[in-house]
């Protein structure tokens, strides 16, 4: 490893793995894939891992550069679900498509790639390049990533289907305690922080257009490359480009404070025209 890592990324891996390989090319050159699976699953894994180039480009076109092109990507066979491990994503998905074979969003969009290739890898930029300080603010690591998950599945299927998929993700929103958890004490927030704050973000986005919404989160990114940093630096960063950008647009993208993801409740949308103004608010139920 060459870059920075969380503790929590860490893990090592023993099996009795079989090694595949690829090189993508990236936006920054060439980008070493390794592939370290049971040598029972080696036939299934080189076709479901064709799943990962157009991940990568798709990525990349909307988040900016993958962020660990010294360390490589990987996908490493483990005996539970997933996880995000930096630059060496734990893979346990059966080599099904969907969530072990489920469909998150209800939709059928969702069963038409991996779950946690395309989740947990989404995780290398928003959570391990982008890391909070305190766990209190993970809606930044699962919103972003929840979020990719709509973003994949408009790359692959159309935007359409991606509109559909955040839309039925919402079925999974609970609306029962604030995304954001209280601080200094270990402790996460709701759930929601996964569908609850895409759809925000998928609201955001279609304020403020994908032009702008594309090279906020690239900037969101690159602004924080490799960096820890809290839910009001994004907030405000967000906030702050968007703003500037959407002046052209006439359009004021600044949250009043009540619509921060610190309340729970119910979200509403709005636009007003006349105002100039959008927002996104959460009413408590
Ligand atoms: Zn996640």
């Amino acid at each position: 490893m060459t870059n920075p890592i969380n503790s929590y990324n860490l893990i090592p891996y023993i099996g009795k793995y079989a090694h595949f390989g690829e090189v993508y090319e990236g936006i920054q050159g060439k980008l070493d894939c390794d592939y370290w699976v049971l040598a029972s699953n080696e036939t299934k894994a080189r076709e479901h891992f064709t799943q990962v180039p157009s991940m990568l480009q798709c990525f990349e076109e909307w988040f900016g550069p993958y962020p660990f092109y010294e360390d490589g990507y990987k996908l490493v066979e483990s005996p539970h679900l997933g996880m995000e491990h930096q630059s060496a994503v734990a893979y346990g998905n059966q080599y099904l498509n969907g969530y072990l074979g489920t469909d998150l969003s209800g939709t059928g969009h969702g069963l038409k790639w991996d779950f946690i290739i395309i989740h947990e890898s989404g995780h290398e930029w928003f959570g391990n390049s982008i890391t909070t300080a305190d766990i209190a603010d993970m809606w930044v690591h699962e919103g972003f990533t929840n979020y990719s998950e709509t973003i994949f599945t408009q790359c692959q299927q159309g935007e359409e289907a991606g509109n559909d998929y955040v839309v039925g993700c919402r079925k999974n929103i609970r609306n029962d305690i604030p995304i954001i958890g209280p601080y200094g004490v270990n402790q996460e927030g709701s759930g929601d922080m996964y569908p609850k704050s895409a759809s925000m973000l998928h609201t955001i986005r279609h304020i403020v257009g994908d032009s702008v919404f594309k090279g906020d989160a690239i900037g969101d990114e690159q602004g924080f490359y490799h960096s820890t940093v809290t839910s009001a630096d994004v907030e405000t960063f967000s906030a702050c480009s968007a703003s500037a950008i959407s002046a052209k647009c006439s359009i004021n993208i600044c949250a009043p404070p009540r619509s921060r993801p610190r309340m729970g409740g119910v979200q509403e949308e709005a636009l007003r025209p006349a105002g100039r103004t959008a927002w996104t608010a959460w009413r408590r139920r």
